[in-house]
């Protein structure tokens, strides 16, 4: 696989525009891309991560006016979209009757999850290649998501055409994913951009209960997961065990630790959890023990990640 830099760019907008995949940074985590609207190109994504295919991808556009081509706008999603695009905010709306993303990518369902990515590179090839681009996470399914290329070289190998390194990403965690039914916006995956900003313009969110049938039906229990096991709020930690610390009074006795964030910042807590989770899997401790994580901010979106990365393992 090509490891491209960003004056690469033009390598990156011919091999999508044959139907091959390039991995994109974008703020929230590296994406796995291909044009949308060919079945072929998106079929190979599925492949290319062994995803399961009834989990729909996120279609990635330039601007609000290229969503307005590809879906239908209620008055709140279109306030979201204007508010928070560019950004970590994904908005699942019914797909217009000319379409021209692959029914494959949406799963078959009459509705479209998009967004526009908040980095400037991916933003000009979004531009040059005019179609909208389809892009999971760039890891093979049930895996920690990638923040860095280095990250998708290990764990894509040879199975896409190029990498276009954009550096780490801002956020680090997967983009929140809302959906606006009759006038009511509903959280369906917590995420980079936190509950506090979207209730702020859209009011209170409303989350389906677990007992629901899922909305978004690629929420599997088990995801995001590293090899070792995972531990959540730990208040002790044993000497064969990795710590993941929070704040600014790591537990002692670890035999080896990384702390998201000693100032005890959710926001920066995010934009290391995958790397930090990596680094320590690599070590192939007993166990990774995480320390408690406050739900403010971003803490919504760690938790519900560090809950799938805790879950027995579910085969994907
Ligand atoms: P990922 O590509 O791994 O970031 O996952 C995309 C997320 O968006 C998954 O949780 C999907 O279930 C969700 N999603 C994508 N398309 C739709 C859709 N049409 N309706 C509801 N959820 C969707
Ligand atoms: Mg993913």
């Amino acid at each position: 696989m090509l490891h491209l830099h960003a004056k690469d760019i033009d390598r990156a907008v011919a091999a999508l525009q044959r139907g091959e995949l390039v991995a994109i940074p974008t703020e929230t985590v590296y994406g796995l891309a291909g044009d949308a609207t060919r079945d072929d190109s998106v079929a190979r994504i599925f492949a290319c991560k062994g995803r399961p295919n009834f989990n729909p991808l996120i279609a990635h556009v330039p601007d609000l006016a290229a969503a307005e081509r590809l879906v239908e706008f209620d008055p709140v999603s279109r306030r979201l979209a204007e508010r928070f695009w560019p950004g970590p905010l994904t908005l699942v709306l019914p797909r217009r009757g000319d379409c021209p993303v692959s029914w494959l990518a949406t799963a078959g369902l009459d509705t479209l999850a998009i967004r526009v990515p908040d980095h400037p590179i991916t933003l000009e090839l979004l531009r040059r290649v005019g179609r909208p681009l389809a892009a999971p996470s760039a890891n093979p399914s049930g895996r920690l998501s990638p923040t860095t290329a280095e990250h998708v070289l290990a764990g894509l190998g040879d199975a896409l055409a190029a990498v276009l390194d954009g550096g780490p990403c801002r956020v680090g965690l997967e983009s929140t994913v809302v959906q606006v039914l009759d006038g009511q916006a509903w959280l369906l995956r917590p995420g980079g951009l936190p509950r506090q900003a979207l209730e702020a313009v859209a009011g209170p969110l409303a989350q389906a209960e677990a007992a629901e049938q899922p909305r978004s039906p690629g929420q599997l229990a088990s995801h995001y997961a590293p090899h070792c096991p995972v531990r959540l709020e730990a208040s002790q930690v044993a000497a064969d065990e990795a710590l993941l610390a929070f704040g600014p009074l790591p537990l002692p006795g670890a035999r080896a630790v990384l702390n998201l964030s000693p100032s005890g910042d959710t926001t920066e807590a995010a934009a290391h959890l995958f790397a930090y989770l990596r680094d320590l899997d690599a070590l192939a401790p007993a166990a990774i023990a995480v320390m408690p994580i406050p739900r403010e901010g971003l803490g919504e979106a760690i938790a519900d990640r560090l809950q799938r990365a805790a879950q027995p393992r579910e085969a994907t």
